[in-house]
């Protein structure tokens, strides 16, 4: 369909004389969008509801209240995104285990919908890096999978290789409250979490992260504590990804990263995907609250049981309400984001930054609200001065990289055996 090489070649000699504020400088709307549309743009973390491809307003093919359907990819010239099988952290019994495994089939299932018979011709899965970049040069839209929580898998180790098999290429290892394999970020007091269960990853969690680097699946640090993401580094002979982090040091959240976690990863090889999440970019207790509330009031007047973001967010009421909050409390702003971005690249250098958006879960700022916007990000990318190389490497090259790695540790323990 196009020749990447060339044209990348072209545009980066292009990007060069715009940082040396040359009067070709991109600034105007279709050099950016040339320049965008060039660039291979990968967004590591996309939430889908429990009925996606199953009902109507969850159909990816439909023009959908969804943050990521097909057509606003298309509009924004976001070629691919890991979709997400996230289930929530329950209290770990037998029971549970065996509805989170259900929970996590029919998401499975739902992506396979998508990609093997419904918009076949549309968007495919990937399975290994350079699958991504064949798809895309093929014109078809690029559908991968991740799998956020670990709890997914129960105590049953022989799941990791039966996921793999389904399409998953990365696993967050913890959500929101510990689980079997290490502790959260966030420790789930409703759960009966205390502080600190594991000390980091537990004695099942190191067996997890060998069978991870077994079968090829990236080890993903996001939402895991301090202790966990650390020692992950050191257990994992594969580099390993923060899918859906940001910077500490500029918004003082335990989901965010510290300098000395962003330089370990770095070290290691690994690569940190900025979340586009606003209560991770700029602190606002009061929005949190109002945020708080509303999704209390709307799963009352629902009668759930419990909260349950990825159904609730496409009632009237929730978007409704979510329009009164935003102007009351604005989100962070594309350019609070590219802060996050900068900062990282300050750290770790550019070859260890990505993006992520955590859309349709809880993701969105001001100016990237939905995919039919990512544009905007290249946009402030290449007004700061950022080559089109390194734009390249931060929307996906990296990323790649790092899967390309871990196909290889793979690889080769499968021919030590
Ligand atoms: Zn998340």
């Amino acid at each position: 369909m196009k020749n990447k090489k060339l044209i990348i070649i072209i545009l980066s000699s292009l990007a060069l004389t715009a940082c040396s504020g040359d009067k070709k400088k991109p600034n105007k709307n279709e050099d950016v969008e040339s320049i965008h549309q060039q660039l291979l743009t990968i967004d590591t973390h996309v939430d889908i509801s429990p009925d996606y491809t199953f009902k109507e307003m969850f159909d990816p093919g439909q023009k959908t209240l969804m943050q990521v359907d097909l057509d606003k990819m298309d509009q924004g010239g976001l070629d691919a995104a890991f979709f997400i099988v996230y289930v929530a952290q329950t209290q770990r019994t037998t029971e549970n285990y065996a509805i989170a495994k259900a929970q996590a089939q029919r998401k499975f299932d739902s992506i396979h919908r998508m990609t093997d018979s419904l918009y076949h011709e549309k968007i495919r899965l990937a399975e290994h890096p350079e699958d991504v970049i064949k798809l895309n040069k093929a014109g078809y839209k690029v559908a991968i999978i991740g799998i956020e929580n670990g709890y997914v898998i129960g105590k049953d180790l022989t799941l990791v290789e039966n996921y793999y098999n389904q399409g998953a290429r990365y696993m967050t290892l913890a959500h929101n409250g510990h689980n079997d394999i290490c502790d959260s970020a966030q420790p789930n007091e409703k759960l009966g979490d205390v502080t600190i269960e594991h000390h980091g990853v537990s004695e099942f969690g190191k067996q997890v992260i060998s069978e991870m680097n077994r079968v090829g699946m990236m080890v993903d640090v996001s939402h895991v504590s301090d202790e966990c993401m650390m020692q992950s580094l050191t257990l994992s002979k594969a580099p390993v990804i923060a899918s859906h982090s940001s910077v500490r040091a500029l918004t003082d959240s335990p989901r965010n990263m510290t300098d000395e976690m962003m330089k370990a990863l770095a070290d290691a090889n690994g690569v940190m995907q900025l979340v586009a999440l606003s209560a991770y970019l700029k602190i606002d207790p009061e929005r949190s609250v109002a945020i708080k509330s509303l999704r209390k009031s709307v799963a009352e007047k629902y009668q759930a049981i419990k909260y349950n973001y990825e159904l609730h967010s496409h009632k009237p009421e929730y978007i409704a309400g979510m329009k009164i909050i935003d102007k009351k409390y604005p989100l962070a702003t594309v350019q609070d984001y590219v802060d996050h971005i900068d900062y990282a690249v300050k750290i770790m250098g550019v070859n260890h930054v990505g993006i992520a958006s955590d859309f349709d879960g809880g993701g969105g700022i001001m100016g990237w609200k939905d995919a039919s916007e990512t544009m905007n990000i290249t946009k402030e990318l290449l007004r700061r001065g950022y080559s089109v190389q390194d734009i390249e490497k931060i929307w996906g090259a990296n990323l790649l990289r790092v899967w390309e790695d871990v196909d290889n540790v793979a690889k080769s323990l499968k021919n030590a055996m």
